[in-house]
C-alpha cells in the first residue's frame, strides 16, 4: 500500500490512467514518424493534427499558432529568445522587460539575452506577489522589445494582471509573452480574449506525461528558431516530435479543461480542511496575497528552517517542496519571496504546499497533524 501523501502538485502531476491509454498505441504499434510520407507515418501525422486541433480549440487559437515543445523550460526560452531576437533584427528594438519572478526558464532566457546585449529590467512586486501595471507603466519604452509576466506564480500561486499588462505592452508597440504553465490546470485560457502574442503550457502539470509543451505563437508575430536541423513545426521547431507525448497532452488538457470546475472546487476544500487543521500552530504567515490558484499554499513557519522541515516531513511519508523544483536542491533563499521583500531568513522558513484532484480529506488530515508535530519538534530542538 502507498502511504505517502503527495502534497508537490506544482512540481508536477501523476499522469491520469485514461491519458496514460491514450499514448500506449504511440509508444508501440502505431510506430511511424510523423515527417515520413508513408501510411505509418501518416497515421502518426494524424494524431499530431488531432493533438494540435483539440489544444488549438481548446485555447482559442488557430490550429498554425500551436507549436509543439519538449515542456515549458522550452517554450519559455523559445517565447523569450526566439521573439526579442526577432525584433532585434527587424525592429532595432532591444530593451525587455521581465517580472523579478518568473520561473528560473524565463530568468534564464533573460539573463542570455543581456549577456548579448539587450538591456534587461526587472519588473518589481508588491509584498503580496503581484506585479503592479504601475511598474510597467512607467519603464516602458519606445525600443521595448518584449514585456513577459508570468500567468500565475509557480512559489506562491499569485494570479498576474496579465489583461492590463498586455494592453500597455500593446499600447507602446512591445510583444507580451506570458507564461501560463501553473495558470492552465486551473482557469480556462483564450489566447484572443487574453491578446498574448506569446503563450507557454506544459503538459506535466495538468496530469499529462512529462516532456511535452505548447507555445502558442500568435499569427504575425517573428520568431528567431531555437531549435533547428529539421523542417518541422513549420521550420521553426526542428526534432521529430514526441508522438506520445503530445496525443498524452492533448487528451490531459481535454480532461483538464473539462473537469476544472470540478477539480478548483475539490481543491479549495482541501486546501481550506488543512489551513483549518494547522490553525492551532502559532508563528505560521502565508506568503502571498489576492487572486491565487487555488492549489498552492506557501507557508511561513517562524523560527523553522525549510530544508529541516522538509527532510522530516520526507521522512514521514509526506512530500512538499520549498521553491520550485528545479531549484528546490539549492539552498539559495527563493528569488520570488526575496522579491516580494521577504528577508533571506524569512525565505529560508517558507514551504510550498500544493494539493491535486486526486488527494483525500484522510490524507489532508494526516499531513496537517504530521506538519504540526515536526514543527514543534524543530522549534523545541532550536
Ligand atoms: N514555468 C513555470 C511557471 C513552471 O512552474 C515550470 C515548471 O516547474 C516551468 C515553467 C518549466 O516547465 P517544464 O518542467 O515543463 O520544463
Amino acid at each position: 500500500m502507498n502511504t505517502r501523501i503527495y502534497l508537490d502538485h506544482a512540481a508536477t502531476t501523476p499522469v491520469d490512467s485514461e491519458v496514460l491509454n491514450s499514448m500506449l498505441p504511440y509508444l508501440s504499434s502505431v510506430c511511424g514518424n510523423p515527417d515520413s510520407p508513408h501510411a505509418e507515418g501518416r497515421k502518426a501525422m494524424a494524431a499530431i493534427d488531432d493533438a494540435r486541433d483539440s489544444i488549438a480549440e481548446l485555447l482559442g487559437a488557430r490550429k498554425n499558432e500551436i507549436y509543439f515543445t519538449s515542456g515549458g523550460t522550452e517554450s519559455d526560452n523559445w517565447a523569450i529568445l526566439g521573439a526579442a531576437r526577432a525584433q532585434k533584427i527587424r525592429e532595432n528594438k532591444s530593451h525587455i522587460l521581465i517580472s523579478s519572478i518568473e520561473h528560473h526558464a524565463a530568468l534564464y532566457a533573460a539573463e542570455t539575452l543581456q549577456k548579448d546585449g539587450f538591456e534587461v529590467e526587472y519588473l518589481p512586486v508588491n509584498d503580496g506577489g503581484r506585479v503592479e501595471t504601475s511598474e510597467l507603466l512607467a519603464r516602458i519604452r519606445r525600443d521595448t522589445a518584449l514585456v513577459c509576466i508570468m500567468a500565475a506564480n509557480n512559489e506562491t500561486g499569485v494570479i498576474q494582471p496579465i489583461e492590463e499588462a498586455v494592453k500597455i505592452s500593446h499600447e507602446n508597440g512591445a510583444l507580451f509573452f506570458t507564461d501560463a504553465v501553473q495558470l492552465a490546470p486551473y482557469a480556462r485560457i483564450n489566447t484572443k480574449a487574453l491578446g498574448v502574442d506569446l503563450l507557454s503550457i506544459s503538459s506535466h502539470k495538468f496530469y499529462g506525461p512529462k516532456g511535452a509543451g505548447v507555445l502558442y505563437i500568435k499569427n504575425g508575430v517573428k520568431m528567431e528558431k531555437l531549435v533547428g536541423g529539421g523542417e518541422q513545426e513549420r521550420g521553426l521547431r526542428g526534432g521529430t516530435l514526441n508522438v506520445a507525448g503530445i496525443v498524452g497532452m492533448a487528451a490531459a488538457y481535454k480532461t483538464a479543461c473539462a473537469q476544472m470546475q470540478e477539480n478548483n472546487e475539490k481543491i479549495t476544500r482541501l486546501s481550506s480542511l488543512f489551513q483549518e487543521q494547522i490553525s492551532s500552530l502559532q508563528g505560521v504567515e502565508i506568503n502571498g496575497d489576492g487572486e491565487k490558484l487555488p492549489s498552492v499554499l506557501n507557508l511561513r513557519f517562524i523560527g523553522v528552517e525549510n530544508a529541516a522541515l522538509l527532510y522530516a516531513m520526507d521522512l514521514k511519508g509526506v512530500a512538499m517542496a520549498a521553491g520550485s523544483a528545479c531549484a528546490s536542491a539549492s539552498v539559495k533563499p527563493s528569488h520570488v519571496l526575496t522579491a516580494m521583500h521577504l528577508s533571506e531568513k524569512q525565505a529560508k522558513e517558507s514551504v510550498r504546499i500544493s494539493f491535486g484532484k486526486d488527494n483525500t480529506e484522510e490524507e489532508v488530515e494526516r499531513a496537517a497533524s504530521l506538519l504540526i508535530e515536526t514543527v514543534e519538534k524543530l522549534r523545541v530542538a532550536r
